[in-house]
């Protein structure tokens, strides 16, 4: 039934160029036989003659509408037969010539009108045979597109948001161990269940996919933590990318999980070990400081020279080794997110003129010079700030060359309070100025690496100023010296 509805259909065979020349022949023959029959049984020469002309146009118009132009004109040329066999045997000669007339004028419309409905159904064949190859190529593209993405080694998540559904590649499905295919809406309500940052939940509007459409830009590489249905809790870094029509919507997001759940964990380990050495090297070492304190003063009486000098280089070594402690302590609370600030008003410019001379007292071969000392108040912790100020003037003694001056500067500028400490050392390459500021970096070449250091101090010292929404940077040449300025908000 579907078959011969389609065979007669003219509509149904749109965008199917299949003309055929025979089905037109045979249609308007058997045609032409029925209407020569009712021609017969009419008897009536205007109604069958009006009859033959109105089958006619209809002819012309389904055969046409059918195969196009050819198969319209087949019909013409076989009804323009019947015409004239209709005259011949039917009309006296007398009347031949009238006929003939009329015969031409009825071909000359029939042929006006196969022609223009030949090329509106080519046309209309053209458009739906056109959209038709380019939903094809869509449909090849995305399918292109899924596969894809479905073998690619990184786990892909793809949002539609046009379509509303949520899907992820096999790689995204073994990570979070569970099958990715529903809607946006449940997607979201998934990911902000399951998903923590510093072990608290998260709100819907910090997901990835969330902000990447908020923002309307990439959002790159952010570290969550994920609990999957087996409650193991995984290490993920998140990137989210919005894809755009040509009318600058968002159809899409892209996703990319990352786990970094190993590398997690052995950070997690170091950060432990550190936590632990030092809380236990701690105890020792502050025992041992108390003893050494003890022995000294009771060799400090004896007049005992030959233990004197040998006891306080053992004492320095400890001090040293104090120091090392409490700065690998202070690593471990910026890194578990425990370094306090406890803050108060004092006098900055007091603070530094204090450790100034606490410096020029034990290195005579330096001179240190404060420059535009004025009262400054600042509220802010004095010690860690203390902690700062011993740090730039350690580093610059320790990178600069004897006798050498060591200028600090203090001034007032947009509402901050602004310290420099400036050195006629070594000095910093500009690529590495920043880089000083990273845990356990050190910019020297291994021809300069004599300077004894973990560096840990500068990136206590950045963290500390971060904690007061202060700034901390260098600035200097290679070879002439480096200045360090820190700042800390008045308010
Ligand atoms: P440390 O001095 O213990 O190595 P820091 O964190 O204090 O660690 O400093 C990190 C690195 O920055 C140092 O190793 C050194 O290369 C560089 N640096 C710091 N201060 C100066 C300075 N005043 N002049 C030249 N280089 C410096």
């Amino acid at each position: 039934m579907e078959k011969i509805k389609y065979f007669l259909n003219p509509m149904a065979r749109l965008g199917y160029p299949y003309y055929s020349i025979l089905v037109p022949v045979v249609g308007t023959v058997i045609a032409c036989i029925l209407l020569e029959t009712v021609a017969f049984s009419v008897q009536n020469q205007t109604v069958s003659g009006i009859t033959v002309i109105f089958a006619s146009i209809a002819l012309v118009l389904y055969f046409t509408f059918r195969d196009g132009t050819k198969g319209g004109f087949v019909t013409i040329v076989i009804l323009v037969a019947y015409y004239f066999y209709i005259v011949y045997t039917r009309q006296e000669m007398s009347q031949w010539e009238s006929s003939f007339q009329t015969i031409f004028i009825l071909t000359a419309a029939y042929l006006l009108i196969a022609s223009l409905i030949g090329w509106l159904k080519q046309t209309l064949d053209l458009l739906i045979i056109k959209e038709k190859l380019s939903t094809q190529m869509a449909e090849e593209e995305k399918l292109r597109f899924k596969s894809i993405i479905q073998q690619l080694p990184v786990a892909v998540r793809v949002a539609n948001i046009a379509e509303n559904k949520v899907e992820g590649n096999k790689k995204l499905e073994q990570l979070l161990k569970r099958k990715i295919n529903h809607s946006f809406a449940k997607e979201v309500e998934y990911m902000a269940s399951r998903t923590y940052k510093n072990g608290k939940k998260f709100s819907v509007e910090d997901l990835s996919l969330l902000k990447a459409i908020k923002k309307g830009k990439k959002i790159l590489s952010e570290e969550v933590e994920f609990i999957r249905d087996d409650k193991k809790r995984l290490f993920l870094s998140v990137s989210s990318t919005p894809i755009y029509n040509s009318k600058k919507q968002i159809t899409s997001v892209v996703s990319t999980f990352y786990d970094v759940t190993p590398e997690r964990e052995y950070q997690q380990r170091k950060d432990n070990f550190i936590n632990m050495a030092s809380h236990e090297l701690k105890t020792p070492i502050t025992s041992m400081n108390l003893y050494l304190d003890l022995l000294l003063k009771k060799v400090k009486k004896t007049n005992n020279s030959t233990l004197l000098t040998p006891l306080l280089n053992v004492r320095s070594q400890t001090q040293r080794l104090q120091e090392l402690v409490s700065d690998l302590l202070d690593v471990s609370r910026i890194q578990t997110g425990k370094l306090r600030v406890k803050k108060q008003e004092f006098l900055l410019n007091e603070l530094v003129r204090e450790v100034c001379d606490l410096f020029q007292q034990t290195r005579k071969d330096k001179k240190i010079i404060i420059k535009n000392s004025k009262p400054i108040v600042v509220v802010a912790d004095r010690f860690r700030i203390y902690q700062v100020l011993t740090n730039l003037l350690t580093n610059a003694i320790k990178y600069s060359h004897k006798g050498s001056e060591i200028i600090v500067r203090e001034k007032v500028t947009n509402g901050s309070a602004l310290i420099s400490v400036q050195d006629f050392g070594i000095g910093i390459a500009e690529d590495e100025r920043k880089k000083i500021f990273d845990l356990l970096y050190q910019a020297n070449d291994t021809k300069e690496r004599t300077f004894p250091g973990l560096g840990m101090g500068l990136y206590i010292s950045k963290e500390i100023i971060k904690k007061h929404r202060g700034k901390i940077w260098a600035d200097g040449k290679k070879g002439k010296g480096s200045t360090f300025y820190f700042t800390i908000p008045l308010k």
